[in-house]
């Protein structure tokens, strides 16, 4: 910290060429104090990206792969020993994953190790509640979190704080979207969970965002920043203004800021870089997590059944993949005559289908109700203005 304040660098950065990302990656770590101590020559550094799922990077679903290189040749100049890995959503096989993402090659090109998310250790969280976490993540010294800055269709937005709860093993993460499930509830948890999860630094690949109902079925939105900063919190703080949030807008920074496991506060952040002077300019559209938000916590699950606000399965883009029915902890989609459906009165709206499907086939349906609702909310915000 400089002060009272924690350093978040913003750097623009316009396009993917490899030259200029390096140089760029370098000035907003460097901007934002630099890496701690323990990412040294010798040491043994995870880099966790998002890989949520098998798409191609120009979906801007998953951390850019040269974004990822431009880190690994960063962190090769001072010498250290780079890993990179995460566990997506569904039960896709780490090689798909892998080649789609474009992740794959640039690790075979820089010659780092790419580690499937299989081994667990487990972690106490709450008294009596069993999370498994990377089993490995004991054997390095230092973990640098690259998430990608996105909607959220759950969560509003997802950035640092959600990044980190790619740590937690496969179907393990669909089920505890079972054990909390309600945007709220969600949210709480990756907030709370966060404070045990926490990485040693982060670099977000905010250059080309998803914008409206990601983190899966948005649309790319060039936002054309880098964010870094030793305070994930303090790092989504600063980039949730690229859809116009305040971090008191977004749960989970709200609840990870108020266990103290980072800032939130706008004023209590130094910032610093070229990358703010954009921030007030750029406003990428949000996802329909605002309605579902609005939502009183105990009518929840009744008003999306009366809203018909459930997943739905487009036939045309469906490839008959199954993934979705292996994401889905509470067997709600099931195959008749080739064709995958959702039972809705199973369905706890935890959205795993979505984020697991990599031909972005499934979408949260909206009923004409919710239409009216979020037609007429943009009708007030545009008065307002
Ligand atoms: S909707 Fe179709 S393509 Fe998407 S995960 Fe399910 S089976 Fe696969
Ligand atoms: S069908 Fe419903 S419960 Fe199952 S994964 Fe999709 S959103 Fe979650």
């Amino acid at each position: 910290m400089s002060g009272n304040k924690e350093k978040v660098s913003s750097v623009k950065c316009l396009s993917y060429d490899k030259s200029e990302l390096l140089e760029k990656v370098r000035d907003a770590v460097k901007l934002a104090g630099g890496f701690p101590s323990k990412v040294k020559k010798g040491s043994s550094v995870l880099l966790k990206p998002n890989m949520l799922t098998a798409r191609a990077p120009e979906y801007a679903v998953t951390t850019h792969p040269e974004f990822i290189r431009a880190v690994i040749l960063l962190l090769k100049e001072i010498g250290a020993e780079v890993s990179v890995g995460d566990s997506p959503a569904g039960g896709h096989k780490w090689e798909k994953i892998w080649t789609d993402t474009g992740i794959k090659k640039i690790c075979q090109e820089e010659n780092v190790r790419l580690i499937p998310f299989e081994n667990a250790k487990i972690i106490k969280f709450k008294k009596d509640q069993n999370i498994p976490i990377l089993k490995e993540l004991d054997d390095f010294d230092a973990m640098i979190s690259l998430p990608k800055l996105k909607t959220h269709i759950l969560t509003k937005v997802t950035g640092a704080i959600k990044n980190s709860y790619g740590l937690v093993i496969g179907h393990a993460k669909s089920h505890f979207h079972s054990v909390y499930p309600s945007p709220r509830k969600m949210s709480e948890f990756i907030g709370e969970l966060y404070g045990h999860i926490k990485p040693d630094f982060v670099i977000m690949d905010a250059i080309v965002c998803m914008e409206g109902d990601g983190p899966n079925t948005g649309y790319p939105f060039n936002a054309g920043v880098i964010f870094a900063g030793r305070d994930g919190v303090a790092v989504d703080s600063c980039a949730i203004r690229v859809f116009g949030y305040d971090y008191k807008d977004i749960m989970h920074i709200t609840v990870a800021a108020g266990k103290g496991y980072g800032i939130a506060d706008w004023d209590s952040i130094e910032k610093l870089g070229d990358g703010f002077e954009e921030l007030e300019k750029i406003r990428g559209k949000r996802s329909k997590a605002d309605f579902l938000f609005k939502i009183p916590e105990k009518l929840f699950f009744v008003i999306t059944m009366i809203t018909k606000s459930r997943p739905s399965i487009d036939v045309a883009k469906c490839a008959k993949c199954g993934i979705c029915i292996k994401a889905c902890s509470q067997k709600a989609i099931f195959k008749k005559n080739e064709m995958y459906n959702v039972t809705a009165s199973r369905c706890v709206l935890c959205m795993c289908c979505i984020e697991a499907c990599s031909y972005q086939a499934i979408s949260l349906r909206s009923s004409k109700v919710w239409e009216f609702l979020l037609k007429g909310r943009q009708l007030l915000n545009k008065l307002k203005k």
